[in-house]
Order: C-alpha cells, then structure tokens, then sequence
C-alpha cells in the first residue's frame, strides 16, 4: 500500500464511511458498479476484486472470463448528498486480467494507452465538454411522447423553469463531488440544459463524466423528473450535443497557443486539427454511436453535418473559440459532432490521437470555412473540398472498419466487440416499421 492508500483508510475511518462503491465503465459506456465493505478495501488495494468479465459488455470472451478491478487511490471520493450515518464513497477501477495485464478492452485502459503516446510527444492532454441533456416528466410508455418539463428556450431565466432550481442542485452536487462547473444554462430545447465541466486532463474529465451522468440522472429522479443524455429525443428540437474543447500542454506551456499565429493558434494546433477532419469519419462510430445520433446530426439545429473548421462558424464541425490575446492557456479547439451519449474515454482516445496523428504526419491544415456550410449546394461543398459526416450509423461503422487508427486505438479485442455489438444494433433498426412508414405509405401505397 502506498500513502495515497493508507490516506484513504485513515479517511474512511475518520468519516465513518460505510460503503465504498468501486466503478467502471463497459465497452458501451454503461457505469459500472460493485459495493464493498470498507474493510475489504486494503485488499482490493493489493490483490484487486475479483469478477466476471465475461457478462460485462464488450470486456472478455467467456473462455477469459475472470477479471480483477484495481481501485484508482486518485478518483477517492466521499458521495454528497448521503445521510451521515451511512456514508458512501467511490473508487474508479483498472481492469486487469488474472495474469497482471491491464484488459485491453477496459475503456480506461484504451485512453490511458493513447494518453502514454501524447506523454511520450511530451504533452498532457486537457478538455472540457458542454454536456446537453434534456429533462422530461417521466413516463413508462415508450410510445408516448415524452413531455420536457418546461417551455423555456436558450439562455432563459424563467421562474418558471423548473431548470433552474435543478441547475442549481446539479452544480452544487458536482462541486460537493470535486467535478468543477465552468457554466450552467438553458438550452434552445423546452427542457435542455447544459452544463459546463471546467478543463482537467482527459482521464480526470473521462471519470468525471461518467459520475456527471449519474448525478444528473439521480437527481432528476429525486425531483420526480428525467434525465436522459439520448442525441437526439425530440423531432422539432436540437439535440444534446457534447461539444469538446481541447488542448495540449507541454508542462504549464499550452502548445496551442501562438502569439503570432492566425486566431492565436500554433502549427500544432492547425496539424491537429488536420489530424481530426482526416479522420472524423472514421471515429464517428465512437463520438456518435447510436443509430440515433445520425438524427441529431443531420436534423440537429447547430449540430455539424460535414467536414470542415471555422472560426466561431458554428455550422463547422471544428471551431475555434474567439480568444482574448494573452489568454494563452485558454487557446483551445472545439469538436462539435460527438455527443452526450458518448463513451468519453473511447472519444477521448480516438480524438487525442486522431489529432496526434495530424501533428506526426504534419498534415496541413484546409482552408477555413467562412460561410454557414449547411446552407452551401452539394457542389459548392465539394469545390471547396468540404465532405460530409457519415449520414448513419451504417456508414460510420464501415468508415471506422477500414480505419487502422480506430483498431490501433481500441485495441483488438475492443475494436471487434464494438463492430459487432454495433452492427446488431443497426439490423434491429434497420429492422423496424415505424409509425411514420405506416402513416406515410400504408394509405396510398
Ligand atoms: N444542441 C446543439 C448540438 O446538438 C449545440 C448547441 C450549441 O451550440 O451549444 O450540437
Ligand atoms: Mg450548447
Ligand atoms: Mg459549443
């Protein structure tokens, strides 16, 4: 045990913690969870918790199944919100398998993997998403419509909202959970809100994340609302996008910052940004992996369609936030196609080293979109070199096949159970006669 650990054991004495909830996350991007006795949580320290890997999405095949989950000592953290005489905390865990070896599909693992080829560059990566979601009154017919649980729109400061006072609880939780807000809002959509994390490296915000979504879900639940992160829910309204804002630091200097460069931006920056437009299509799988997400894409107010960078063009796919001069460590990119239903540790990954590859193979940067892209004809688009976005799950995932950088990223293992489990999603879609076939054709056809 190192100090770290035994720091923790002292703690959960002194706070009488009585729970100790060890986490992780599955393939798909599902948190997972295992409640230990605190007594049991020196030996987990040193030997790990025992499980079945097998019946955890996208993990391990049967014939390997059993898996040890490491608690991470850094993601220690007492749960707000509990009464005091039981109180809870939580670990993140690595997943090895029973030889040593991290599990090469454990979500974690896959970002740590690519994080320890940026360290080798000699940079840090730092994000931070806007995390949209919508909040409905719930219902348990999934054929009825679900009905946000107020009217306002972007920005609005309604007493009547009842967005605000969740808004409220909802910062204060994450704040009590050391998951720093930058900025919380009303978003265009009657019952969207948005919710800003302030920048940490990109394991630090990948947890963060998945604790975000818990808190957010639970909290709806305690407000006798819904929570859900789905991209896009509602027909006549945006969807719930996850833009991500990036940067790469070298020790305290962010390398993306240019005094002298074109929106204050380096030629690292610009290679990076090379590195996500050459690959966009093939990681969309990844940052868009429902069949649902493509709605949201393709009939999302404000969400991106096709391949191109701007400069606070908020039709482009990449942007590039206005920045005050000076403000070196804020120069950052924005990636506005992944979505709030994300797994952010597989996104992250794919992102990072989508704009590692631009930086290695210095790939040049096209010229910037200057005009609202969505509203150019398709020829305009393509003699300006602008492709598009996969135009359905369908399409990503034979773009993300074909992609070396997506398999050398997720590794084997995880490459293949995400083709698969997501190709069985698109056959049960693909499947299906909807009410709008039904209502369309079955009178005049
Ligand atoms: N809701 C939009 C999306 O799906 C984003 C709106 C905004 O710019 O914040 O991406
Ligand atoms: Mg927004
Ligand atoms: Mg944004």
């Amino acid at each position: 045990m190192d100090r770290q650990q035994e720091h923790i054991l002292q703690t959960i004495q002194e706070k009488d913690v009585r729970y100790i909830r060890l986490w992780f996350t599955d393939v798909i991007g599902t948190l997972k969870s295992v409640a230990i006795a605190p007594a049991e949580l020196e030996e987990a320290f040193d030997e790990g918790i025992g499980f079945d890997g097998s019946s955890i999405e996208g993990l391990a095949r049967v014939v390997e199944a059993d898996m040890l989950a490491y608690p991470d000592a850094s993601t220690f953290q007492i749960l707000p919100g509990q009464s005091s005489a039981s109180q809870v905390a939580r670990l993140f865990c690595d997943i090895s398998t029973r030889d040593g070896e991290p599990a090469r599909s454990d979500p974690r693992s896959v970002l740590r993997r690519a994080l320890a080829r940026a360290s080798d560059m000699g940079f840090t990566f730092y994000t931070h998403p806007e995390i949209e979601f919508y909040l409905f009154h719930p219902t348990s017919d999934p054929y009825e419509e679900f009905r946000p649980i107020d009217r306002a729109g972007y920005f609005d400061h309604s007493a009547r909202s009842a967005g605000l006072d969740f808004r409220r609880e909802a910062v204060a939780t994450l704040e009590a959970m050391n998951i720093p807000v930058e900025f919380s809002h009303h978003e265009a959509g009657p019952g969207q809100n948005e919710i800003d994390l302030r920048f940490t490296d990109a394991l630090s915000m990948a947890d963060s994340i998945m604790a975000f979504r818990t808190v957010i879900q639970e909290l709806a639940l305690s407000q006798g609302s819904f929570a859900s992160f789905m991209p896009k829910p509602l027909i006549d309204h945006p969807g719930s996008g996850m833009h991500t804002h990036m940067s790469l630091f070298e020790g305290d200097r962010n390398v993306f910052f240019d005094p002298s460069g074109t929106y204050f931006l380096s030629t690292t920056a610009r290679r990076f940004m090379a590195g996500l437009l050459e690959h966009a299509n093939a990681i969309s799988a990844i940052t868009n992996q429902h069949v649902n997400s493509y709605k949201r894409l393709w009939a999302g107010d404000e969400a991106p369609s096709y391949i191109c960078w701007g400069h606070n063009n908020r039709s482009a796919l990449v942007r590039v936030p206005a920045l005050r001069a000076g403000k070196a460590r804020a120069a950052r990119i924005e990636y506005r196609a992944i979505d709030s239903a994300a797994n952010p540790y597989l996104a992250f990954a794919v992102l990072l080293n989508a704009g590692l590859d631009g930086i290695e193979r210095e790939l040049e940067l096209p010229d910037e979109a200057i005009e609202d892209v969505t509203s150019l004809t398709r020829n305009e688009r393509r003699a300006l070199g602008i492709g598009s976005l996969p135009g359905n799950l369908d399409q990503a995932l034979v773009a993300m096949q074909e992609s070396e950088l997506v398999a050398q990223t997720l590794g084997e293992e995880a490459f293949s159970y995400f083709i698969r489990n997501k190709e069985s999603e698109w056959t049960a879609y693909r499947n299906q006669v909807t009410p709008f076939e039904r209502d369309r054709f079955l009178p005049v056809v």
